[in-house]
């Protein structure tokens, strides 16, 4: 064992969605920092280990990205081999990008682990295959919140004609269906909105692309969630009645 830090996808909340590689890097870790979307049960894998909580859920009390990077480098410097634990995929909207380059910026050895990021394992639970032959042709992972609040690129997105999952985006609803629509989205377009997806409390929420914010309002709908955004909801919803027709 040696100094080394793990940035660990942890999956979207159900324990068996672990890779056995992140199951092996728990084992054996002195440290693993854990943020606010990872499932606690996970930790059943490393019972050796000092458990840092460094949650940071957007708009809540939060620990500064700079003092979890130091602090990282700081375990990794005294020879510990460190985990940190992050929701879904490390690298997809989780600063694993940042993180890695930064601690090996430091000379520290970084291994990134893959989970299954939200979006997947959210449209998955929900019977919606995100591409569908014939209907679309490929997925685009899309984070509404932006740093600096600039505007999405609406008429990439709604001309595209691939699926698109939206993450972070339940306090932006309104701002999403405006940009589509006007970028010529089809109002009737499917959506499903789930929150805790593969987690026992998961919901759904289906809807269409002109009224989702007021099917979302009405439904009580909260973070963390994920929109997908797609004729293919369309299709998990006929093939599900046809299953239970059959
Ligand atoms: N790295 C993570 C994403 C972190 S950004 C991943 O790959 O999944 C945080 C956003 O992810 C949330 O605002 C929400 O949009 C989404 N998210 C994370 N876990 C989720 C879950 N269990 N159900 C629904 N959405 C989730």
């Amino acid at each position: 064992m040696h100094a080394k830090v793990w940035l660990v996808g942890a999956g979207p909340g159900d324990p068996e969605l672990l890779t056995l590689k992140a199951v092996r890097a728990l084992r054996q870790a002195q440290v693993v920092m854990i943020d606010d979307l990872v499932n606690p049960a996970l930790l059943e894998h490393c019972p050796q280990a000092r458990v840092i909580a460094v949650g940071k859920r957007g708009g809540c009390r939060s620990t500064p990205q700079a003092f979890i990077q130091r602090l990282m480098l700081r375990h990794a410097r005294q020879g510990r081999c460190v985990v940190r634990l992050k929701g879904g995929d490390p690298c997809i909207f989780g600063r694993g990008g940042e993180e890695a380059l930064w601690l090996q910026g430091y000379g520290i050895e970084v291994e990134v682990v893959n989970g299954i990021t939200a979006g997947l394992a959210g449209a998955t639970q929900c019977g919606i295959p995100l591409t569908l032959r014939g209907v679309s042709r490929g997925v685009t992972l899309v984070t509404a919140h932006t740093q600096d609040d600039s505007e999405l690129n609406w008429a990439g997105l709604a001309q595209g004609g691939t699926t698109l999952v939206v993450y972070m985006g339940v306090a932006r609803l309104e701002e999403i269906r405006q940009g589509l629509l006007s970028a010529g989205m089809p109002g009737d377009t499917p959506v499903s909105m789930i929150e805790n997806a593969s987690l026992p409390n998961q919901r759904e929420c289906r809807s269409q692309l002109q009224r989702m914010g007021s099917d979302a309002h009405a439904f009580g709908l909260r973070s963390p969630a994920i929109l997908v955004i797609g004729e293919v909801v369309g299709h998990a919803a006929q093939q599900t009645l046809q299953q239970l027709a059959s």
